[in-house]
């Protein structure tokens, strides 16, 4: 990793069913479109070959949305435009983003042989009527089985996506979801509380009364014991929702966390390059009818990137906030040392009062270096980041 590298993310916004709970930017019953998305997202990535210089990628990641729905020889298709575009890294982290409802042994094995070194399986839950609650396509047979089939194609860095504090969903049941991972002995593990989006059927179900809303006290005991439990397996807790063996940590997320600069490609997906944030039109049609705009107007000498879509510079204020609340994120925490080289301020002169105040709270703790959260930050760390935000200007 060097300070001007980047990561790369491939947004796949397609999936075989959609979840009841998913605000992602995904899109059931459009899987017809897959061979085309792959040209679309290789010549989306064309576009960007200057602007992206010479920089080293260090991660790729394909997220969705069900990156596993792409066939392999799409997924080779894909990487050889991006290694032929950017400078990627010969260690690079590509990771994959898999359903355990749509990958085999043979699948897994074709994406090794292409590059893939990581893989991420959305689990979500082993107890099946949780899994059928969630509008899950799998079973926790075909999760057991996605795991196995992931090492025996030589899979050694995975991880395992799972949801606690589901609706009325008692401690136990969480409690014996983590033990059957932990029994798997995966490397990662991403454990996300239950939450209600707006405008999802779950948002629809919870105000009409059909499903109880998650509790957020439950929710909070759940965090509480998987905190002391992962620890006691021998898992660093280096994220709010992430866990890792020594060694392990996602090089990917870690770019986010990091405030670093990253090219997001797809339908959706996100960017921050040059000291600019944008994104790309949510349709997964019309972003293709619009690279091929970009396309042209590149062809004839022109920029414009008819597929972008709220472009923002990032001022200094914002910068910092970015800085600051991603990195609060982590359990380390802010270098402030770092964040005064980089931003040159002392994260005190803009910062101290609001920081004074949740240290004694006791929701942030200092030590002779970083600026961190405490456990019982952690819990409330939503509130508190909303209040590092620069004022919105008038
Ligand atoms: S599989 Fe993932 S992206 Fe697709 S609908 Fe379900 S939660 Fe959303």
């Amino acid at each position: 990793m060097t300070s001007d590298s980047i990561g790369l993310y491939l947004h796949i916004p397609f999936c075989t069913a959609k979840c009841g709970y998913c605000d992602f930017n995904s899109y059931a019953g459009h899987e017809h479109m897959i061979p085309s998305y792959a040209d679309t997202l290789t010549k989306d990535a064309a576009l960007w070959r200057e602007a992206v210089g010479g920089r080293s990628v260090d991660t790729v990641f394909f997220g969705g949305g069900t990156p596993s729905l792409n066939p392999v020889v799409e997924m080779e298709k894909i990487l050889t435009g991006l290694r032929s575009t950017f400078s990627i890294a010969p260690d690079a982290e590509i990771a994959l983003e898999a359903n355990p409802g749509s990958i085999s042994e043979e699948y897994l094995r074709g994406l090794r042989d292409i590059g893939f070194n990581r893989l991420s399986m959305g689990v979500q839950s082993f107890d099946d009527e949780e899994l059928v609650t969630l509008d899950r396509i799998h079973t926790a047979a075909d999760a057991r089985d996605a795991y196995a089939a992931a090492r025996a194609a030589g899979f050694d860095n995975v991880n395992l996506d799972l949801i606690y504090g589901l609706s009325e969903q008692p401690l136990e049941a969480w409690q014996r979801n983590l033990e059957t991972a932990l029994a798997l002995g995966p490397e990662h593990l991403s454990l996300y509380a239950l939450t209600v989006e707006d405008g999802t059927p779950l948002a629809r179900d919870v105000e009409r009364g059909r499903v109880k809303a998650p509790d957020p006290d439950v929710q909070a005991d759940h965090y509480e014991w998987t905190q002391d439990r992962l620890a006691r397996a021998g898992y660093e807790h280096y994220e709010i929702s992430n866990w890792a063996r020594p060694g392990y940590r996602c090089k990917h997320n870690l770019v986010y966390w990091q405030n670093r600069e990253y090219l997001g490609l797809g339908a959706g997906a996100h960017s921050f390059l040059n000291g600019v944030r944008f994104s790309t039109v949510l349709l997964p049609n019309r972003y293709a009818e619009l690279v091929d705009e970009s396309v042209a107007a590149q062809r004839n000498g022109g920029g414009a990137m008819s597929h972008v879509i709220g472009a923002e510079t990032v001022t200094p204020e914002l910068s910092m906030a970015d800085t600051l609340i991603l990195g609060l994120r982590l359990i380390d925490g802010v270098d402030v040392r770092e964040f005064a080289r980089r931003h040159g301020r002392d994260v005190d002169d803009v910062y101290g009062a609001v920081l004074g105040e949740f240290v004694g709270y006791a929701l942030l703790e200092r030590t002779p270096t970083h600026l961190r959260l405490t456990r019982r930050g952690r819990l409330l760390s939503n509130e508190l980041f909303q209040r590092l935000l620069p004022e919105p200007v008038a």
